[in-house]
């Protein structure tokens, strides 16, 4: 959760928040992300993250640990 942060951050406003539908709890986000993922249409499986701007949860493409760690630090 916290590298979610640090990596919202430095990836910017734009791409982390932005226009994307954001969600007042994680349990709400989450059943979101799983309604998309289960769709034929949904590749790449998404993940609820918070966000480090607004404080509220928005969906997107779910990184590995290793991808998470490389953009908070990299
Ligand atoms: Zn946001």
């Amino acid at each position: 959760m916290e590298l979610h942060l640090r990596a919202g951050r430095r990836a910017g406003v734009e791409r982390t928040c932005g226009k994307k539908v954001a969600y007042p709890a994680e349990d709400s986000a989450t059943r979101a992300a799983v309604a998309m993922n289960a769709k034929p249409t949904t590749r790449k499986p998404l993940e609820a993250y918070p966000c480090a701007f607004c404080e509220q949860w928005h969906i997107g493409r779910a990184m590995s640990l290793d991808e998470l760690r490389s953009s908070a630090t990299g």
